[in-house]
């Protein structure tokens, strides 16, 4: 079985076709600037590296490219579009509409749309890569798959925010948490490495990136996780500034003169590990700036690897103790320094990183301590596999 899976932005649109015999991915690839001028798909493939420039006005513009990509003669991976058996949709909030992935209808594609006042930078071009893959490919089933979905299980006492009740039942303001889909394959794939029952584990798993999130999973299911109501909470973060006292916005906003989007735009792009360190929001420029002797560079790291250690305290309190720790995206698969601050001085709590095994970018790998009470793994993010199997499951009932 072939499964197309689509994450489509507001001026982008990633895609990976996959065989899923072999989870192998067959070709992906990506349609830039759609709308603006000098657009262009590029994709890979065993076959080639084939890059078409050509306008793309719309998404349904970018969804006919990609498939003339699939089945071109001299660098597609199909002959003929019946190959693919469904299309997997990466969704960014499903709001409490959704606690797992679902076959798209008119009535999810509807609340969907109702989401959008949630996350209104990300599920309105998610919705239209939807209905320009329906138009393309009409009879071939769609699946939506939900950054927000796996942390549905969360307890209300962890998802509720101590405002006004009405505020929650009329506004919809709670805690959601997103990156739910990483954090999910990446617990999966801790339980097969440590060969023990998902359903037997605690664990806490750190996707640390440009944007960064850790989340409990206890028995498989999240129970907490650092982001909010919005993708700004929790963590440090590359340019987000993470958990900040609220009062810091009123009082910014008198005593600075700013506007609401002057707020939302500080805290959004102008802090996090940016912010602090004046250098990047890129970890490898700020690692190079403290190596030279930059002592702001230097704090950033700091206050980032402080924030996520917070929260792996936090978690094991609230689980009653914690099994494994899982490293993964761009910071956590790569910067074995990091992981080495962000883990120092727990070993009293029996997390222990074995340093020599820890030296490694990009791996799945176990880089505990021989006699480490508790496991530290880390394990490469996959979503777009997540997304095909969710669909695979879906469609094959
Ligand atoms: P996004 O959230 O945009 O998907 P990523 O998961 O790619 O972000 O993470 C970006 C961060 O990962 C950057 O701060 C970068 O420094 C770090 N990173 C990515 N690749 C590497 C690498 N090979 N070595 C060290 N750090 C890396």
């Amino acid at each position: 079985m072939k499964i197309l899976v689509i994450n489509a932005g507001s001026s982008s649109l990633k895609y990976q076709l996959m065989d899923m015999q072999q989870e192998k991915v067959l070709a992906k690839g990506i349609c830039e600037r759609i709308g603006i001028a000098g657009s262009r798909l590029k994709q890979e493939s065993d076959r080639s590296e084939y890059i078409v420039e050509k306008p793309m006005e719309t998404h349904a513009d970018a969804i006919l490219m990609v498939t003339d990509a699939l089945l071109d003669k001299e660098n597609g991976v199909i002959a003929s579009m019946s190959e693919i058996a469904a299309v997997g949709h990466r969704v960014v909030h499903g709001g409490e509409f959704f606690k797992s992935s679902v076959i798209i209808d008119d009535k999810v594609k509807e609340a969907i749309d109702v989401c959008s006042g949630l996350a209104p930078l990300h599920n309105p071009p998610n919705l239209i890569g939807i209905k320009a893959c329906e138009k393309a490919m009409p009879n071939v089933p769609m699946v939506a798959v939900f950054d927000t979905a796996f942390h549905q299980t969360m307890p209300a006492e962890a998802y509720l925010y101590a405002l006004p009740y009405e505020v929650y039942e009329k506004h919809k303001i709670r805690k959601y948490g997103f990156h739910g889909t990483s954090h999910k394959y990446v617990a999966q794939r801790a339980s097969q490495m440590l060969d023990r029952p998902i359903e037997s584990l605690n664990l806490i798993t750190c996707h640390l990136g440009n944007g960064s999130s850790v989340t409990a999973i206890k028995g498989g299911k999240s129970v907490d996780t650092s982001m909010g109501f919005t993708p700004l909470a929790g963590v440090v973060m590359g340019t987000r500034s993470g958990m900040i006292d609220p009062a810091i916005v009123p009082y910014l906003m008198e005593n600075e003169d700013m506007s609401l989007q002057d707020i939302n735009n500080l805290l959004n792009k102008q802090s996090g590990v940016l912010g602090i360190s004046g250098v990047s929001s890129d970890f490898r420029d700020i690692d190079g700036a403290a190596e030279e002797g930059n002592e702001r560079a230097q704090l950033a790291l700091e206050v980032f690897a402080y924030s996520i250690r917070k929260y792996i305290g936090q978690y094991t309190a609230i689980m009653g103790g914690v099994d494994a720790i899982i490293f993964t995206a761009g910071i956590g698969e790569n910067n074995f320094k990091m992981r080495m601050s962000i883990l120092k001085g727990l070993d009293g709590v029996g997390i222990t990183i074995d340093e020599e095994k820890n030296n490694v970018r990009g791996q799945e790998i176990d880089v505990s301590a021989v006699d480490a009470k508790v496991k530290t793994l880390v394990i490469p993010t996959n979503e777009e596999l997540m997304i095909a199997l969710d669909t695979q499951k879906l469609v094959s009932k």
